[in-house]
């Protein structure tokens, strides 16, 4: 047994962290009054000893739960054999992490960065590479309302939500935003100038808003008939969140991009973000034209090896759970009239409510579960992919006890 399991329940910390953070930090988080400590399995213990059942795992990046022991394992060993090259030599990983995307994308190239921002900038470029080289007017990016790509300026820019903005315009020119799910408006703000129409295939920050099949399949053609490349934001939404591999697989036959994003869960909390690209959208990056000292370094990228090679056994589990949280909500929104959509696919998962739900994750947190409230009404639950049924029924009897109050 390590030293971390024999702790004591309490621990007591030997500074005041919060004070610190209000007095030392930008003042940009409303972060939660609680200080995190350890992390095993689907629970979370706070620095008082509070155990917490985690069902937002770290923004749907911890997907195999907190200490995976084959995770551990593999951090201790590569760690004490290599951790940092740059990009300036081969390591064991990044090659054999790009073989398994191809196969399991059906996309044909990788690059690696380290956060899901970073990706989103990367594929800017290549739209816009992609762009330049048919026409100098060939510029404008197609983005969703509603839509979240990164608080970099550049994703910033595609992003369809005044409230990150308003602050930081102007912004990058030659946006255009449509409302998602609307094919007519699509077909009129797709041109010739379109480079990239850029979709989350089931927005995340926006409120788990699935798209359309047959909206998407409108941008794949649009795409096609105007030379743009089609780029999913699969940050959130995809590297087995909703029960496959990428959510553009969730459609029969699979509705493929020219680029596909992915990051949040793909390394188990370790940064490491990936464009995926197709072999004509990868031609729009040649030597030299983009680069980064981190990223996909042998750490991150072998812990994503092992991370794919676990999923293979778990993603019928994400489906069935999935399916069985939200079937669960749905029997509360008959008891509770204010719950008024549930929505998601695989283990994304949110409950739209006609009231806040600010309060309701506060209660929740204090009665020992853990999610998140986006877009101000809709409550949720981005589970790590190992959470069971028993699981899902404290959730829900929480939940219930909690709205009991509203
Ligand atoms: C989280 C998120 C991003 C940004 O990723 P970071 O790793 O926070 O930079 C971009 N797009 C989507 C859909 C996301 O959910």
């Amino acid at each position: 047994m390590s030293s971390i399991e024999a702790n004591p329940a309490q621990i007591t910390l030997p500074v005041d962290v919060m004070a610190l953070e209000r007095q030392y930090l930008l003042q940009n988080y409303a972060r939660y009054p609680v200080v995190m400590h350890r992390g095993k399995g689907c629970y979370l213990y706070a620095a008082s000893g509070k155990r917490y059942l985690d069902l937002i795992s770290g923004i749907g990046v911890n997907a195999l739960g907190h200490a995976h022991p084959r995770i551990v394992k593999l951090i201790r060993e590569q760690a004490g054999l290599l951790l940092h090259t740059s990009n300036l030599y081969y390591n064991d990983y990044q090659g054999p992490l790009a073989e398994k995307l191809a196969k399991v994308s059906g996309l044909d190239r990788s690059f690696f960065c380290n956060s899901g921002t970073e990706a989103m900038e990367g594929a800017i470029k290549m739209m816009h590479s992609h762009g330049r080289a048919i026409s100098t007017e060939k510029y404008e990016i197609v983005s969703l309302d509603n839509s979240f790509h990164g608080r970099s300026t550049g994703a910033l820019s595609l992003t369809g939500q005044p409230k990150y903005r308003a602050d930081f315009e102007p912004l990058m020119p030659g946006v255009r935003f449509t409302p998602p799910n609307a094919i007519a408006a699509l077909e009129t703000v797709v041109s010739a100038k379109t480079a990239g129409i850029v979709i989350e295939v089931i927005q995340g920050e926006g409120g788990i808003n699935p798209m359309d099949e047959a909206f998407l399949r409108r941008a794949r053609q649009l795409a096609d008939q105007y030379d743009a490349l089609l780029v999913f934001d699969e940050i959130q939404c995809g590297v087995g969140r909703t029960g496959t591999h990428f959510a553009y697989q969730l459609f029969n036959p699979a509705l493929m991009p020219d680029i596909a994003l992915a990051a949040k869960p793909i390394s188990c909390g370790l940064p490491l973000g990936v464009i995926m690209a197709n072999e004509k959208a990868a031609a729009t990056i040649k030597p030299g034209m983009h680069g980064t000292t981190f990223g996909g370094g042998p750490l991150t990228c072998r812990v994503a090896l092992e991370f794919f090679d676990i999923l293979e056994g778990l993603l019928p589990s994400i489906t069935r759970t999935g399916d069985y949280f939200r079937e669960r909500l749905r029997q509360l929104a008959t008891k509770f009239s204010f719950i008024r959509n549930v929505r998601g696919r695989g283990l994304m998962i949110g409950a739209e409510l006609d009231i806040p739900g600010k309060q309701i994750v506060l209660d929740c947190m204090e009665a020992g579960v853990l999610l998140n409230c986006t877009h101000d009404t809709v409550l949720r639950y981005l589970p790590p992919y190992t959470v069971t049924e028993p699981h899902v029924d404290t959730a829900i009897r929480v939940l219930a006890k909690v709205l009991k109050k509203y």
